[in-house]
């Protein structure tokens, strides 16, 4: 089975970021191949501390990884400045036939930056061409096409709409920071097709669902699965892991389980 690239940063919480990944794939039968481009030291309610690593040093990991392993699918998350966005951009760019899963990190969910806000400039017109799909939540959809967050479809559409305009061609919105009974995550594909996956909204709240649910696309892609059918399995997956929370086991859900 092909590969998955994972490039994003570690968090000392253990909730989000490249350990979610690595969990994930691995619940699949995936094997995931790290790409660090930053340490963050946090707890769930507070990012203490962030070192964005050298340039170089990501540079040297991406291409080794590229050179060593037979890649299906790259996940991208936390990628902490500009730099970093271009630098990887201009590698990946290299690439062919590799589908990228852009969730473009902005803001961990106590409230700190992950990403500078020049940054999203050089993600906007560097990575997010390169991108097979990308999946954003609602602040993030909000913030990166400059269109406010709406109370309905007309406005996801339009959100979805500026981002196929920015060159990528599947963009899935992610509805789980709205209010509601219900959790909908909407898929506005290539075709211009728009698909729901709504599930029963679950109490609480858990770090690292959008990681979750993007590795969990790219696995799924990797594996040569639509993207339609990779998305609700992820849905499934976060919603599995949050029920599983609920009896106190912090797992992954597994394919099996979302199936
Ligand atoms: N920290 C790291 C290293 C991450 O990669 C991410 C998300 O990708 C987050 C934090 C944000 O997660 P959360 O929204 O659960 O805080």
């Amino acid at each position: 089975m092909a590969d998955v690239i994972v490039i994003g940063g570690t968090d000392s919480s253990g909730g989000a970021g490249l350990s979610r990944d690595i969990a994930t794939l691995a619940s699949l039968g995936a094997k995931a191949v790290p790409v660090v481009t930053a340490v963050t030291a946090q707890t769930d309610d507070q990012v203490k501390k962030i070192q964005v690593l050298p340039p170089e040093m990501v540079e040297a990991q991406l291409e080794c990884a590229l050179r060593t392993r037979v890649v299906g699918a790259i996940k991208i998350g936390m990628l902490g400045n500009a730099l970093t966005v271009a630098l990887i951009a201009g590698i990946l760019s290299k690439l062919k036939n590799v589908p990228i899963v852009l969730d473009p990190v902005l803001i961990s969910s106590s409230g700190t930056r992950l990403l500078d806000v020049d940054a999203e400039e050089t993600l906007k017109h560097q990575l997010l061409p390169l991108s097979e799909v990308v999946t954003p939540n609602l602040l993030e959809a909000a913030m990166l096409t400059g269109i406010p967050i709406g109370d309905g479809a007309a406005t996801l559409e339009k959100q979805a709409f500026h981002f196929r305009a920015m060159g990528v061609p599947n963009v899935l919105i992610k509805g789980g920071h709205s209010t509601g009974d219900v959790v909908v995550d909407a898929l506005f594909d290539a075709w211009g097709d728009h698909v729901e996956f709504v599930q029963t909204r679950q109490m609480g709240s858990m770090r690292g669902t959008g990681c979750m649910l993007a590795s969990a696309i790219a696995g799924q892609l990797a594996q040569g699965v639509a993207l339609e059918v990779a998305c609700h399995i992820g849905q499934q997956m976060v919603g599995q892991a949050f029920a599983l929370r609920a009896k106190n086991q912090d797992g992954v859900a597994t394919a099996d389980l979302a199936q």
